[in-house]
Formats: C-alpha cells, structure tokens, sequence
C-alpha cells in the first residue's frame, strides 16, 4: 500500500505538536490537523492563560501587604478587558511560535478538522481530502463536561468561556472542586468578585492530600470564597438580576456568571474510531497499552484523549515518546515509554498546592511503617505584610527503607519547590537524603530539610 505520510497526527495541543516536531525531525513525513488553534488546550484556553489570570489576581495581595514593608500604595484599579486583550497578545504570540516550530520541523499544518475513514485513511474535514497514513496518532484531548440535562444549562459557561468573557463578573458561581473550579475561584475572588463554589462531596480536592485540602479551605474561608458542599444544581434560571442557580437542597444562589468545572471527557465523539476498528476503554477514554498503542498496531493516541494523567508535561512527554519509538532508530534512539509515577502536580491556587507521590491516607494504605513530618509556619515575608497566610510541609517517609513516598506544600512558590522536590523523590531520595543537605537561608524551602523531629509514625496492624 502506497501511503502520503509516514505520520499523520490529529490534534495540535501538548501532544499533537510534540510528536509531530520530533517524527519530522527524524526525518518521517509527518502531518497534523488542527481543528481550532495551535498550541490546544493548554495554550490557548487552559495552564497558560490560567496563570497569567492567576498572577493578575496576586497582585491585589501585594497591593495590600506592601503597605507592611512602608509603601504607600495609591488608588489601585484592575481592567477585566485589558487582561484579556493583554493575554489574547501573549497566547497569538505563542500560537505563532507553535507553528514556526512546526513549519521549522517540516510538519504540514493542516487547519482543519480531521477523522478517521478506516485504519490507514485520515479525512480532512475542509476540504474531505483523504490521506493515507502510515501511521495515525490521535491527540485530541477533551472537552469541559456539562449536564446537558440540566434545565438552563445553556446560560452557563466553561473553562472554555471563561477566558474572554466579555465583563468582569462581579458575582460568580462555580460548580465543581477540583483543579479548575478552585484555581478559577481563586483568581474571580483575587479580582474583586463574590465567589461561591458548589461541590457535591463534603470536601473539595478529592485525591489530594488530606492537609493541603484542609489549608486551602481555611485559607480560602478567610479570603472570603463560600463553599456549597454537599449539593448540586438542579437547575439554573435567568432574570433581570443576572442568573439564579437552584441547588437540589433547595438554595437559591444569584450571580452573573455560572462557572462549571466537573471535569472534562475526552475528545472522541464523530471521530470515526469505529471505522478504523480503534476501542475504547470503560470510561470513554482512547484505550491504550503503555507504549501509547491503541489495539491497532500503527494507531497511537496520547494524552487528555487517554485519560491517563491529564497534564501539559504528560501529554507532551507521551506524545515525544511515540515520535521516538516510531521513528527514532534513524538517529540511534531506542523505543522508550513513559512513566507514569511520581508526577509532580500543583494547583495554581493562593495559597498555591504543590505535590508529588502519595498522600498520606495512599501511604498509610501501601506501607507497613510510615513515618510522618510536617511543619505550618508564617513565611518570612507574612511577618511583616500582616497576611495570616502560613505555608504547611509535609514529607511521608517509609520508615522501612527511608525513602521518601510523597511531599506536600501549600504556601507560595509551593509549585517550584515541587517541582525540585520531584527530582530527589524520582531518584529514590531518602529522608537522611534530606537531612544531608545544607538548608539555603532564609528560605521557605528549607523547611524541607530542616524538620528533623518525627511529627507522628503509623503503624499498619
Ligand atoms: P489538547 O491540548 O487539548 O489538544 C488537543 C487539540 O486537538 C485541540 O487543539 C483541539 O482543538 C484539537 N482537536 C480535537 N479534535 C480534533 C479533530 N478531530 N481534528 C483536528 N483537531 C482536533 N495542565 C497542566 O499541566 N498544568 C496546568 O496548569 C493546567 N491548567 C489547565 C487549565 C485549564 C482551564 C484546563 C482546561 C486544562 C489545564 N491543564 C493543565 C490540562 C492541560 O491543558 C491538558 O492536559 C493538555 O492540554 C492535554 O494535551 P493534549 O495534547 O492531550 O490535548
Ligand atoms: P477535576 O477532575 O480536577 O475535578 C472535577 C470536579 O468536578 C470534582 O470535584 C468532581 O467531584 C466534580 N464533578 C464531577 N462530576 C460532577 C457532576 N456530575 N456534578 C457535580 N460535580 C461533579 O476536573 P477539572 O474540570 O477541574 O479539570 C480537569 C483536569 O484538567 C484536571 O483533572 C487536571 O488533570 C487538569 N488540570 C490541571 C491543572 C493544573 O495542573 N494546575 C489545572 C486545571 C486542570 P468528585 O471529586 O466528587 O468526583
């Protein structure tokens, strides 16, 4: 069979755009589509313009704590509008820069949607041009999920909205407790707007550890955020006041926006995975073996739309992976899969969440004799701002063997310092590790290896 491209990729986000850089670059013939624009999820409407809302919001912080240190701080105003437009400037500029990367590498961009026609035949959708791939990797990522049940779904809004909403809301509801729904309550109540968050468990953060879950929520108490637990909507109205969401306990909640984050399911729908006879797995998810191989041997799918660990840095290093394994012989580079374990994670909250390995309830379960440090205390800087922040450390250690088995930070810079600590745990560091290094005065990070007496040891029966 005679094929147009070595590589043909479906999606330019995290994934998509790695993979097919690395496959030109070793010389294969590579394609990608890209239905909305370059760069995904990631770039365009998720952890990049995220974070720059995230540092617009600390700013009113500083405003306030500055005066501590004896400024005078005058009048101070945000413009909604300008931060978007300023973030639309910087998100343009980093979408060009994705495309030159791939105009560099030799990748034809194609903008348009593509679907599958059968295993080796890719359609695109523009102009329903049919080419013929060797070989086929899916990256398509997800999408906000939505109960398209609820009656007045229509009037709120996703991840998707939220970036370029026309006015700032000054009340907002947010539905959901995971990383979305706090980093955007968050950065709403950082800006000057009535936050309220509805989640349905009694604690937001699920799968984090207990400590962080409890710290953010008091930190996030006293900035004045309301936390629904225990309920949902059944149904949002719209009136003259703005939207009103009506909770199944019954509470009526006015604001101007309405904010759901419950998750995203990945991109799959009208696909035409069934016409390459590509499976999916139980929760909807592309299902793939730990070579990001889908059960049709030359059809590969990496991130979001594997539903693995849903992370820039994950998908990227998934999409690498593939490029290498399918391509990389031509410069002496082995097949090699991703690993998956001790990733580090933060949430861009404020305080920030910073963590990798297990938490405590996980080492509890998987480890005999677990012995526990942790330390809360007033950050240097919180000495003098007046702020009653304070940044809470925790290491588990497996008093078995030393090793360290999960760190967690809450407090500012808390995503830096987890991103370092991963290094130390994917090495295998052991707390004597920690102990052996020279703390880095003043410091919040030296916190890290300074806490030498044992806070608590659990013991399994
Ligand atoms: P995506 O980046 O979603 O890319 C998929 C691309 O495929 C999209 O551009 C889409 O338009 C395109 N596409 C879909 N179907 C087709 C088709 N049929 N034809 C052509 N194109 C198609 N992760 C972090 O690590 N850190 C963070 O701080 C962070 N913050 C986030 C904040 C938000 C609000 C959101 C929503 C996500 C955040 N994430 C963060 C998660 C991160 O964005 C994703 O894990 C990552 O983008 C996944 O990459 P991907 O390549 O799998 O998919
Ligand atoms: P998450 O999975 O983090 O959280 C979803 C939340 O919605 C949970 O609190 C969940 O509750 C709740 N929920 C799920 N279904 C329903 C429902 N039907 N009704 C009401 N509540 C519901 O998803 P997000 O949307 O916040 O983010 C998606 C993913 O994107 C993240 O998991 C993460 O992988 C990635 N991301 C990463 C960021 C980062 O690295 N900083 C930032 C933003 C996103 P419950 O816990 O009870 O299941």
């Amino acid at each position: 069979m005679e094929f147009d491209v070595d590589l043909f990729v479906i999606g330019g986000g995290s994934g998509g755009v790695r993979a097919a850089r690395i496959a030109a670059g070793h010389g294969a013939k590579v394609m990608l589509a890209e239905e909305f624009r370059v760069g995904g999820t990631c770039v365009i409407r998720g952890c990049v313009p995220k974070k720059l809302y995230v540092l617009a919001g600390r700013f009113a912080r500083d405003f306030r704590e500055a005066r501590g240190f004896g400024w005078s701080v005058g009048e101070t105003a945000h413009d909604w509008n300008r931060l978007v437009a300023a973030k639309e400037a910087e998100i343009t500029r980093l979408e060009g820069l994705y495309e030159k990367g791939q105009a560099g590498a030799g990748v034809t961009v194609i903008k348009s949607r593509a679907v599958l026609e059968g295993p080796h035949e890719v359609r695109i959708v523009s102009d329903n041009r049919i080419i013929r791939a060797k070989n086929i990797l899916i990256a398509t990522g997800g999408r906000p999920n939505l109960d398209e049940n609820l009656p007045g779904v229509e009037h709120v809004i996703t991840s998707n909205e939220v970036f370029d909403l026309a006015e700032f809301p000054r009340r907002i509801l947010i539905a959901g407790g995971g990383y979305i729904a706090l980093e955007f309550a968050g950065i709403f109540c950082d800006l000057g707007a009535e936050v309220t968050v509805i989640y349905r468990g009694e604690k937001p953060l699920r799968g984090f550890d207990d400590d962080l879950r409890d710290g953010l929520i008091d930190a996030y108490d006293k900035a004045g955020i309301r936390f629904v637990l225990g309920d949902t909507f059944r149904a949002i109205e719209k009136g003259s006041d703005g939207l009103t969401g009506i909770t199944k306990k019954g509470e009526r909640l006015v604001a101007d926006q309405i904010l759901f984050a419950i998750g995203r399911a990945p991109n799959v729908e009208g696909l035409g995975l069934e016409k390459a006879g590509v499976i999916l797995a139980s929760d909807g998810a592309i299902a793939v073996d730990s070579a990001s191989r889908t059960n049709i041997a030359h059809i590969f799918a990496v991130g979001d739309v594997t539903n693995r660990v849903n992370l820039t840095p994950v998908a990227i290093r998934e999409g690498h992976a593939v490029a290498d394994t399918l391509f990389g012989a031509t410069k002496g580079i082995a097949p090699w899969q991703v690993d998956h374990a001790n990733i580090p994670t933060a949430v861009f909250t404020t305080p920030e969440l910073g963590t990798v390995g297990l938490t405590e309830a996980e080492a509890r379960a998987s480890f005999r004799i677990v012995d526990l440090y942790k330390t809360s205390f007033r950050a240097m800087k919180a000495t003098l701002s007046g702020s009653d922040d304070r940044v809470m450390m925790k290491l588990l250690v497996d008093a078995e063997t030393d090793r360290i088995l999960g760190c967690h930070i809450l407090g500012e810079g808390a995503a830096e310092m987890i991103q370092l600590v991963g290094i130390a745990i994917k090495m295998g560091a052991t707390k004597r590790d920690f102990d052996a290094t020279m703390a880095l005065h003043p410091s919040t990070a030296e916190e890290l290896v300074t806490m030498r007496t044992r806070t608590a040891r659990f013991e399994r029966a």
